[in-house]
């Protein structure tokens, strides 16, 4: 395949494909720090029905606002050659993301379809809001686990912080409707930000303590360009360790399996278990094995990426599945991001790809 220079695509910057390089046999693809490719995050939409002030804050994300107009994003079924491709290089593992990717109609059906691909762990993250609704009907399609976000349990901090006014009740509606459909252990992630919701993390502790769900507290990142972030926002995940295990004593556990993002603790009482994600403070860039897929086909190597190659273009240029084995082949290859272990304020401040587009 000849070298091409892959256009910009709606005003994000996208990157020719790296030079080929040889490779021993088989499909498996590791980059330039050995790591292989394991894991893929799939943006099914960049809109969103909430606001959260540190994602998608409504100055920035306004009325106004242009997403994607619906020939730009790719169909379900461009989504699902991707997937194939992308499971002979390695991938074992599928997370839908977003934007909020129960807003993208029939996403069922997706599930459907990436299910038939055998031999893959389905999951998907979501806001809650219409996971009530849609729970059955996406572990019928053979959705394994979902990721439910949320920032607080108190309704006031919750509706100030996803700014539409959604009460917290539907969201544990959600969660409650998505165990009873068997997507569990279900995850509950909790992004904290120094000030706004700090006060929030021993009632989200105590409240899902026992209940057999994993609460994850997240550092506050500075991915994107729109949420204004500053390190004095973090709230260090060993400050959290340390306030929960204050009043309900937290042993360390080992990870799951290499890579890992989380940190796992489970509580002494055997009650159960809670992650920190401390991607600003403690870097773990040095297993990532992920590769994210954007609403409009660009492919990031990191979530915190400057730009991204345009597979796109490739498939609805009609290439065989070999130049796409070739480019996924070259992207990996050539990827050293290692964005999280040599951030400095400089880097804090480049014009990066939001987490609404690129997906959590
Ligand atoms: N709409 C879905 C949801 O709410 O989970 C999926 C997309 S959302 C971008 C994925 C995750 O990214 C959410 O848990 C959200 O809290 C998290 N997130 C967004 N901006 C973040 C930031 N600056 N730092 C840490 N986590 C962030």
């Amino acid at each position: 395949m000849t070298d091409r220079v892959i256009p910009i695509v709606d005003g994000r910057h996208a990157q020719p494909l790296p030079a080929a390089r040889p490779r021993a046999g088989g499909m498996q693809v590791r980059d330039k720090l050995d790591r292989p490719l394991r894991d893929l995050r799939v943006s099914v939409t960049d809109r969103c029905n909430f606001r959260c002030t540190y994602c998608m804050p409504k100055d920035v994300f306004g009325p106004d606002y242009k997403f994607l107009p619906r020939a730009e994003v790719l169909s379900f079924e461009e989504i699902v050659r991707l997937a194939r491709v992308f499971k002979d290089h390695g991938i074992e593992k599928i997370r839908l993301t977003g934007g909020e990717p129960l807003l993208r109609r029939n996403l069922e059906h997706l599930v459907e379809m990436l299910a038939g691909l055998g031999g893959l762990d389905l999951t998907l993250t979501t806001n809650g809001s219409l996971l009530a609704k849609k729970a059955r009907s996406l572990r019928d399609a053979g959705l394994n686990r979902v990721t439910v976000s949320l920032d607080a349990l108190d309704d006031a901090t919750f509706r100030a912080m996803n700014d539409v006014d959604f009460p917290v009740e539907k969201v544990l509606e959600g969660i409650a409707a998505g165990a009873a459909a068997g997507l569990a252990p279900i995850k509950i992630n909790m992004v904290v930000k120094r000030g706004l919701n700090e006060h929030a993390v021993l009632p989200l502790a105590r409240h899902f303590k026992g209940s057999g769900h994993i609460v994850r507290f997240i550092e506050f990142m500075d991915v994107g360009a729109s949420n204004g972030w500053r390190m004095d926002d973090v709230v260090p995940s060993a400050e959290i360790v340390r306030r929960i295990h204050a009043e309900m004593p937290l042993e360390s556990l080992d990870p799951n399996y290499p890579g890992e993002v989380a940190e796992r603790w489970r509580y002494g009482d055997g009650s159960g278990e809670i992650g920190v994600i401390s991607s600003v403070t403690q870097a773990f860039c040095r297993d990532c094995n992920r590769a994210r897929l954007s609403t409009e086909g660009m492919l990031y190597t990191c979530l915190f990426a400057t730009s991204g190659y345009d597979l796109r273009s490739l498939l609805r240029n009609n290439a065989e599945d070999g130049v796409l084995h070739d480019a996924i082949n070259r992207i990996w290859q050539a990827r050293g991001d290692r964005y999280s272990e040599i951030r400095t304020a400089e880097t804090a401040r480049e014009r990066k790809i939001e987490m609404s587009y690129i997906g959590g």
